[in-house]
């Protein structure tokens, strides 16, 4: 492996590769503001993304989309709610179009045929919001073939789905292993992998998972790994699993200010003042729906049923719930008729409602990086959104690791008739004075 390609810099980086590794710049079309017509899509593509309302293609679109119709692998460092996910399905429907055109590809009539395009997400419920970004995208493509494997649900839709002709695959990396070992996974055809939030699935030790699956895949194949960071673990992955020219794309890191999402710390003296707190901001007029986190899933239940008690129309949602259960909420809360769910952290990732005008974390997160994915939740498709964090004494150094990750301070707040007794702990350490003094 080339010297250059190894040393990824923990950061992404807004620039293409070279064979060589060296980077250099994306050709200037690719920066510019365009049309979603300039992108060299194919009309059936165009039309659904127009009913779906979208003018222009974000950053990452803008990048993505030429660049993975050259079939080059990509690694795209991107941030939560940048319209990352139609960013590699435009291409991987392209992918299928073209297929369809190629008389060496012409399939036979009554036989399995694996998917053309496997796209791995880490949770469920990602998985799922995937697919249906893939139903909407190529709703205008006569006979598109989608099929989701994902852990919680019975095995025998996914079954009779996998032995069909597949255009697309969606999975979470253990159902889609159990489905491999059965033989009933049939991958020799997959011409595009995409690893969506590729460091979540780390994180969630996808990673054997991910390597086995890889391996039972053409090598010829294009591979787009889409991750909100290539430090570590992630950039070894990629070194492997990447051909060597790959080039990069970055749009947004973990350090940007999430301009549209206005932050806030509230310090509580204890719980009580802390819920009292949370009430407080539920009755507020312009919120329209709420994403509360806890920090378990006990707490989810047990804050979903006090806010039940005291009459707000909510539900909580975590992983210790029955898929059924879980879309179902999901469901409510995408139509409206919820106003507030009660999550963890893993069972929110990939939640895409842009009516979700607030996050409130009830319970910190157990790393600081899943604080940006939570706050992500609000402020999508463009919108604007408020993040605000409750927070006791005891929760000073997860705070601190908060804003050193995302090198910007939280606002502190308070909200009037309920401010603190005790004063707000100090979250810099300032540097020592030379005098020796206080
Ligand atoms: P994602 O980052 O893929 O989860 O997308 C975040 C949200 O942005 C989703 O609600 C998408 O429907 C929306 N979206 C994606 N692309 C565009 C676009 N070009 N214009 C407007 N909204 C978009």
């Amino acid at each position: 492996m080339d010297d250059a390609v190894r040393r990824t810099p923990s950061r992404c980086v807004v620039s293409g590769t070279a064979p060589s590794g060296a980077r250099v710049e994306m050709p200037s079309a690719l920066r510019l503001p365009m049309t979603f017509d300039t992108l060299g899509l194919n009309e059936a593509i165009l039309k659904s993304v127009l009913d779906a309302g979208y003018e222009t293609p974000t950053d990452v679109q803008a990048q993505t989309i030429p660049a993975a119709m050259t079939g080059t692998d990509l690694r795209v460092c991107s941030n939560t709610g940048s319209g990352k996910t139609a960013a590699f399905v435009l291409p991987a429907l392209e992918r299928v179009l073209a297929a369809r055109q190629d008389p060496t590809k012409r399939r036979a009539k009554g036989q399995v045929h694996g998917p053309r395009v496997l796209i791995l997400a880490p949770t469920r419920e990602l998985a799922l919001q995937v697919s249906k970004a893939a139903m909407t995208y190529g709703r205008h493509i006569a006979g598109l073939r989608v099929a989701t494997v994902v852990g919680g649900v019975p095995y025998g839709a996914q079954l009779a789905a996998l032995r069909g002709q597949l255009d697309l695959l969606i999975a979470t990396p253990g159902r889609l292993i159990d489905h491999l070992e059965s033989g009933k996974a049939i991958l020799s055809q997959v011409e595009l992998l995409v690893l969506d939030e590729a460091d979540r699935m780390l994180d969630m030790g996808f990673i054997e998972d991910i390597e086995r699956i890889a391996e039972a895949l053409p090598v010829s194949r294009q591979t787009i790994m889409v991750s909100a960071t290539f430090a570590g673990q992630v950039g070894r992955l990629a070194d492997q699993i990447l051909k060597d020219d790959a080039q990069r794309i970055e749009v947004a890191n973990h350090t940007d200010s999430h301009e549209n999402i206005e932050q806030q710390l509230l310090w509580a003296d204890d719980l009580d003042h802390k819920a009292a707190l949370l009430e407080n901001l539920l009755t507020s007029t312009d919120l329209q729906q709420a994403v509360i986190f806890t920090s378990t899933q006990r707490d989810a239940d047990e804050l979903a049923a006090h806010l039940y008690d005291i009459g707000h129309s909510v539900a909580p949602l975590h992983g210790g719930m029955p898929q059924g259960r879980r879309n179902r909420t999901l469901m409510a809360l995408r139509r409206g008729e919820l106003r507030i769910l009660v999550a963890t952290d893993v069972a929110a990732r990939g939640i895409d409602v842009p009516t979700i005008s607030h996050v409130i974390n009830f319970g910190l997160p157990m790393k600081a990086e899943d604080y940006v994915h939570r706050i992500g939740r609000t402020g999508r498709a463009g919108r604007s959104g408020r993040a605000i964090t409750l927070a006791e004494r005891r929760d000073v150094s997860m705070i601190r690791r908060i804003q050193q990750f995302t090198t910007q301070p939280i606002p502190v707040g308070t909200v009037a008739g309920l401010e603190p007794t005790r004063p707000a702990p100090e979250l810099f350490t300032r540097p020592p004075r030379r005098d020796g003094g206080p």
